[in-house]
């Protein structure tokens, strides 16, 4: 085997700055003949025995992990045509050979001889879920299914996939269609320049105006579009109320009429996915789709419904009548309506704690905040974080590489650190992924190794990296995903650090780690202003602060909405019976919004999360990390959190449960050994704001 080719490396880090677009065919032609391979043995192993199954298996991912995973990673971070093109040349061969292993008949009755083997009871909790989750995932894909059955759940599977598609096509369709011009000045006044800039470049690039002078974002013409970016400002910042209603209008009534109606293909989702799970043994959607969720059950989730929307709609309520009391004393006359609340609510904001990303940049310099969080890992878990650059070969020279250690000064983990946006060819965005899974075997330890990307400004001449608010909170957001794949203690590479870990508790280590940002003395420890050393003021954190519980119950309500809506079209609620999807969200949204959706409203047909995306019955997961992150971090308070002995020994306990022992044991098993209870809302209700006086 050829071996100046990086991606057939098996040991070490990937040299990423060896990899190049011609590697790509030759080394996945390589890996999939072993791999081949490897699923044949698997298949044919002994039943019962772990190993002969197993490790076939382990050595399929492991030559993914070397030979496929950095192909996928510098798409994301150093885009290329000619990598994209090598890399889609070998895409349908690998996602063939995925199918296949995950359809396997023979492996799925290895996995299920396992389970029923008097070895069972010697393995370990990671082996159980390891074969647990297996069973059900092949299970789920219909393995067990047979003749008719199998090929009616085929079929459905198809029209799933198919009408998934055109949902989301009809969406976005209707999406581009709609537009509305601006032309007169003072419709645009009190635009932001952001949205000049590109509602003026709309105007221009449209192809009936393509003959025209071309718009000016001081001048116009603008056009408005329904995509968020556009939408969003123009409904908080458009002061001419007749066009907000047009916008409005169109908005809620996106693909629910003509030949884009998604009415019936809602419909005809909703009978199918009921269809599904009367096949595969489910009592409907919800339960299929809780039956691999930390959640126990549909009414797990109903009562954690329940409990926020009882402490969040007098909240909103009130929150509807300041908005509206200040409308009323510019000039609006009477009560609000849907396209009149977004712009007076931004107005109340910008009186109250408005302070722009550019006010506090200056304090905000990538050095120190990465000195803070580091500083932070280690008053918490324990943990240092040395550079190590010299050990890594990277993908651009402003690539970083860190190294982990333990409290016994043992090397645990490592790092890249990607800072800067690079439009040229750098996805937007910030994420965490695993470059290398931790596994231990007989004969080599590997250590966990994380990815972790964001898009901030580069330095420029003697000015430092200066970051947002808000990219200082999304940093400690994926650094805590970077934290339970790196602190992770589990040998079996299958469940430690995030993988298999439920996806409604996936959040929990990042959004914790979120919370922080919001903790006095870790913020004011590194905002000091790169020119002037002054340390953040306090009138500045104050704003920070309240700007994060500002209007929280009517944001927390429209969450409730969509996902109570979600849970009930996919549990209680009858595909085939006389009531209207429209008609239940209607009662649903009577429940959970101070000011009920207009009659006409039609949000399910532009609903992708649950119709085209993969969130149907799991809307809800997004409140669930909250709750969890939230109720994590009260632990911190309880111990008190300027107390470093309670602080460390609380981090300790969190790194030893959450972090360390990831997907090896059921999620909520592992937070109750780390809280001593199980989640409840109270922590997020009071972070929000929301808590009763009681
Ligand atoms: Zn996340």
């Amino acid at each position: 085997m050829s071996s100046d080719n990086p991606l057939l490396s098996r040991t070490g880090l990937p040299a990423f700055d060896a990899i190049k677009p011609e590697h790509i065919e030759p080394a996945v032609t390589a890996i999939l003949k072993e791999c081949a391979e490897h699923l044949a043995t698997a298949e044919a192993a002994e039943l019962g025995h772990w190993d002969s199954v197993m490790t076939p298996l382990a050595n399929i991912d492991l030559l993914f992990e070397y030979g496929w995973s950095p192909v996928n990673h510098l798409l994301g971070v150093g885009n290329s045509d000619e990598l994209r093109k090598a890399h889609e040349a070998m895409l349908p061969q690998i996602v063939n050979f995925s199918l296949e292993l995950k359809q396997s008949k023979p492996l799925y009755e290895r996995f299920c001889a396992l389970r029923d083997s008097a070895d069972w009871k010697n393995m370990s909790s990671a082996q159980h879920r390891i074969l647990t989750q297996a069973i059900l995932s092949a299970e789920q894909a219909g393995i067990a299914l047979e003749g008719p059955e199998r090929q009616r759940f085929n079929e459905i599977a198809q029209s799933l996939s198919q009408i998934a598609s055109d949902f989301s096509n009809n969406v976005l369709d209707e999406t581009k269609a709609w537009h509305l011009d601006i032309t007169a000045k003072e419709d645009a006044q009190g635009l932001p320049v952001s949205f000049r800039n590109m509602a003026a470049a709309a105007w221009s690039e449209a192809e009936e105006n393509k003959d025209a002078a071309p718009a000016t974002p001081q001048d116009g013409p603008w056009r408005v579009k329904l995509d968020a970016p556009s939408f969003g400002p123009f409904m908080e910042h458009g002061t001419n109320r007749d066009l907000r209603e047009q916008a409005y209008r169109a908005y809620v009534t996106r693909a629910s009429s003509g030949d884009k109606d998604n009415t019936p293909l809602i419909d005809q989702l909703l009978k199918l996915r009921q269809e599904k799970c009367t096949l595969l043994g489910y009592e409907n959607f919800a339960a299929l789709s809780l039956s691999r969720k930390m959640a126990a059950d549909a009414a797990a989730v109903q009562k954690m419904s329940d409990d926020l929307l009882a402490a969040s709609f007098e909240g909103g309520k009130k929150e509807l009548q300041e908005v509206t009391a200040l409308a009323n004393e510019n000039g609006h006359v009477g009560d609000l309506a849907h396209w009149d609340v977004a712009f007076w609510a931004e107005r109340l904001r910008e009186q109250r704690y408005a302070f722009t990303d550019e006010e506090l940049r200056p304090y905000f310099s990538l050095e120190r905040v990465l000195d803070g969080l580091y500083s932070l890992c280690h008053r918490l878990f324990g943990i240092t974080v040395k550079s190590a650059d010299e050990k890594a070969k990277v993908w651009h020279k402003d690539v970083r590489y860190c190294e982990v250690f333990n409290e016994q000064g043992q090397h645990i983990a490592g790092f890249f650190l990607d800072p800067y946006s690079r439009p040229e060819n750098k996805r937007g965005g910030a994420w965490m992924n695993d470059c290398i899974g931790r596994a231990v075997t007989a004969t080599e330890t590997r250590l966990p190794v994380a990815h972790l990307i964001c898009n901030g400004t580069p330095p420029v001449g003697g000015t430092p990296s200066l970051m947002t608010f808000r990219e200082v909170e999304t940093l400690f957001h994926e650094f805590g995903h970077g934290l339970q794949h790196m602190l992770t203690t589990v040998d079996l590479r299958d469940v430690a650090g995030i993988s298999g870990v439920e996806w409604d508790a996936v959040e929990l280590p990042s959004q914790f780690m979120e919370n922080w940002c919001y903790h006095r003395p870790t913020l004011l420890g590194m905002a000091i202003h790169h020119e002037t050393g002054e340390v953040l003021p306090d009138e500045l954190f104050e704003k920070i602060c309240k700007a994060r519980t500002y209007r929280a119950a009517s944001t927390l309500l429209r969450q409730l909405q969509f996902g109570m809506t979600d849970m009930t079209l996919h549990s209680t609620f009858d595909p085939n019976g006389a009531e209207s999807v429209f008609d239940a969200h209607a009662k649903i949204a009577e429940k959970t919004s101070p000011l009920p959706p207009l009659p006409e409203n039609r949000f399910l047909c532009a609903f992708s999360h649950i119709f085209a995306g993969g969130y149907a019955a799991g809307y809800y997961s997004y409140k669930w990390a909250e709750v969890l992150s939230a109720d994590a971090f009260s632990a911190f308070e309880e111990a008190g959190l300027d107390d470093e002995a309670a602080v460390a020994a609380t981090g300790r306990k969190f790194r030893d449960t959450v972090l360390s022992e990831g997907g090896s044991r059921h999620p909520m098993d592992i937070y109750r050994d780390f809280r001593g209870r199980e989640p409840n809302t109270d922590a997020l209700l009071r972070h929000s704001g929301l808590a009763s006086a009681s």
